[in-house]
């Protein structure tokens, strides 16, 4: 299957037919995506739609999908899972990063800590060079001094921001983000899509899984709507957000607004 799709590599991500099913359950239905290098792309869609089980499958957290997923032209197919651990060749970093909603630090760790643990054990970095990194990574979420902090001293928009300083340091070409803001007091999200944003600007592949609409009409390049495991949508801020051609589209929108 996979050597009679050709990739000039020209696309940071590509899905190619993508089908999942959980049991009887088909999650994802044949998903077609391109995504360009430095594009950021916001993934709307109603509760259970397969927007995490998309993501899942890019960061090869999910065995067993049909088609196939290529990251830079190179298909992620024969991987296996968790290979964000895998070195980058192009930066000697990971393939992806992914944040979740739900932040996944090591509480009995420090912030530094969390970063510098797996720079540590998965891509084998001396203790001084990934404490350097690490502080690099907090001062760019704007952390320089929480290094010391443990999770449980820390807000959940700070929490969230080491989690992406943690997927930073493994130097991703892509980041995942998957409904990062969902979890925190309204009073914190401003300071996590502000991170996302300067991150956007600076030119980062991401795939951002939000219901922050505003977020996805002043940065997003492109919106893609998914429903019932497949892409209804997809097209800019302003046609999918303001202009959406598909019934469900305009259904899903105005629930929300
Ligand atoms: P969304 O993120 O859009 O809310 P998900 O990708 O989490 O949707 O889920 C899509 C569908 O897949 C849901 O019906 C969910 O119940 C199902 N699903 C997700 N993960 C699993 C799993 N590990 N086993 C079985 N079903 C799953
Ligand atoms: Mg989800």
């Amino acid at each position: 299957m996979s050597a009679a799709i050709r990739s000039d590599g020209q696309y940071a991500l590509e899905l190619h037919g993508v089908h999942l099913r959980f049991g009887a359950n088909t999650v994802l239905k044949g998903l077609n995506l391109k995504v360009s290098p430095g594009e950021v792309a916001c993934i709307i869609g109603p509760s259970g739609s397969g927007k995490s089980t998309l993501l899942r499958c890019v960061a090869m957290l999910e065995e067993g999908f049909e088609g196939e997923i290529r990251i830079f032209g190179e298909s992620t197919n024969h991987l296996g899972r968790r290979p964000w651990i895998r070195p980058n060749p192009a930066t000697g970093g990971a393939v992806v990063g992914m944040v979740f909603q739900s932040f996944n630090l090591w509480p009995h760790m420090t912030a530094a800590r969390n970063i510098t643990a797996p720079l540590e054990l998965v891509k084998g970095l001396s203790k001084d060079d990934a404490l350097s990194l690490a502080a690099d990574m907090l001062a760019k979420v704007g952390l320089k001094d929480k290094a010391d902090a443990y999770p449980d001293q820390l807000s959940g928009g700070q929490k969230q921001r080491v989690a992406i300083a943690r997927a930073l340091a493994m130097k991703p070409r892509i980041m995942l983000f998957d409904e990062a803001t969902s979890a925190l007091d309204p009073e914190l999200v401003g300071e996590v899509l502000a991170v996302m944003r300067n991150l956007a600007e600076e030119g980062m592949t991401m795939l951002v899984v939000t219901h922050e609409m505003s977020f996805a009409q002043r940065v997003a390049d492109r919106v893609i709507f998914m429903d019932d495991g497949q892409v209804v949508e997809d097209g800019s801020p302003d046609m999918v957000l303001r202009n959406p051609r598909e019934a469900r589209t305009q259904a899903f929108l105005s629930a929300i607004s």
